[in-house]
């Protein structure tokens, strides 16, 4: 039995990693953490009973406490309940499924023990690369990429005994919003942003896949998964999204991962990594799909992705600037507060206003985050 805690049950990946483990019946869902939707959490914990769980917010965890009497499950709340649920002795694998840099205190505290990392909360490796990769060499931890791109990265290196990347291709689907021009995007609303053309996501990765901001957090995510410098990674906008990304060898040679959109396989991969398991669900019909077309990403229009290179070129805690200013951003759009084309300008605004740390510790990674939000706030509210 594959023993496994998850961050974030309760969302887009959390759902669907249960959907493997339900799939599977050899995985036993040792830990949960979820935010608020307790309605659905508390189907989750009756269904895999897990022994210990934790939400948020303290007043969500009594609601839950008391909803779960009849059951022999530990609730917590708070940063400890996520580190506590996180560091389950009993899990081998952390299923880290949360949005935001929420995740890096947990995640951190899993590796420290040992546990392999099934990371999807790409938030953590952008702000904290350099901290977290570092300690999980030290600890023997595994990183085990969830999101697509870097599954299909991380499925291309397979084999190849170290052999030297030219060149990482991370393909894109270019959004819901690919060939529009900066006037056209001007009146987007939410409900238009939140349609996206191949993926069922989450809100806040839906629209920064809308952005390209998405694209550019992957950009740095990959940086730190594979150690290759930005000159490394080319964006590809590859519309059907069958390409899953790509490598490209010192002899020219491209290894490529293909499939439908369906994330329960990057999930499963990193759950039984280096094993493959049967997986239900619609297969790729080459007849069907006739045609894969490329495109180079508009960065001028979607300025979020040039940012994500900058960001990424300047190091330091600047792309933990560039990712906080787009957590808030995005979430001041959601609440229809900013309009759409405000996102890459208060991104653009809090990079040039951090100030720089070459090598931030985490809690001067919490800090840039916190000056970064001191700031939107005092301009954008
Ligand atoms: P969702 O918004 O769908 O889910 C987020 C999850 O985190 C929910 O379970 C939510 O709980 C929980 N959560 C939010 N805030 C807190 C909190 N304060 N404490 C505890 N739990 C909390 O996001 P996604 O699943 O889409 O994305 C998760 C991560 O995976 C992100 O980093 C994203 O970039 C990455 N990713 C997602 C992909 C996708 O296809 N969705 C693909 C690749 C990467 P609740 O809903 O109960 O409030």
């Amino acid at each position: 039995m594959k023993k496994i805690a998850i961050l974030g049950s309760t969302g887009s990946i959390g759902t669907q990693t249960l959907d493997v483990v339900r799939e599977q019946g050899d995985i036993k869902v040792t830990a949960m953490a979820a935010g608020r939707n307790i309605t659905l959490f508390e189907k989750q914990i009756r269904e895999f009973l897990p022994k210990q769980v934790a939400v948020w917010e303290e007043e969500t965890a009594r609601e839950l406490r008391d909803r779960i009497r009849d059951l022999d499950v530990k609730v917590s709340s708070g940063m400890e309940g996520l580190i506590e649920v996180a560091t389950d002795p009993d899990a081998k694998i952390l299923v880290t499924a949360i949005v935001g840099m929420l995740g890096i205190r947990p995640t951190i505290a899993a590796i420290e023990q040992r546990k392999n990392i099934a990371l999807a909360n790409k938030e953590t490796l952008v702000t904290a690369g350099h901290i977290i990769m570092k300690l999980a060499k030290e600890k023997g931890a595994a990183i085990l990429p969830v999101d697509s791109e870097h599954s299909a990265i991380f499925q291309s290196l397979n084999g190849e005994h170290g052999n030297r990347i030219a060149k990482i291709l991370l393909t894109a689907s270019g959004g819901p919003f690919r060939g529009k021009k900066t006037e056209e995007l001007k009146n987007i609303q939410v409900e238009d942003a939140l349609k996206h053309p191949n993926w069922e996501m989450g809100r806040k990765i839906t629209i920064d896949s809308s952005t390209l901001v998405n694209k550019g957090l992957e950009v740095m995510e990959a940086k730190w998964l594979f150690d290759v410098e930005p000159e490394q990674i080319q964006v590809v906008v590859q519309p059907q999204s069958v390409i899953h990304s790509m490598v490209e060898y010192e002899d020219g040679a491209v290894i490529a991962q293909l499939g439908t959109p369906d994330m329960r396989l990057p999930i499963q991969y990193a759950l039984y990594y280096p094993m493959r398991r049967p997986l239900s669900g619609d297969r790729l019909d080459f007849w069907k799909l006739n045609q894969l077309t490329f495109e180079r990403p508009d960065t001028e229009t979607f300025r979020g992705l040039a940012l994500a290179y900058q960001a990424l070129r300047q190091g330091g805690n600047i792309p933990t600037a560039f990712n906080a200013a787009n957590e808030r951003a995005v979430a001041l759009f959601l609440d229809r507060k900013i309009a759409y084309l405000e996102i890459p300008e208060i991104i653009e605004y809090s990079m040039e206003e951090a100030k720089y740390l070459p090598s931030p510790s985490v809690e001067e990674i919490l800090q840039t985050e916190a000056a970064v939000y001191e700031k939107i706030a005092g301009r954008w509210g």
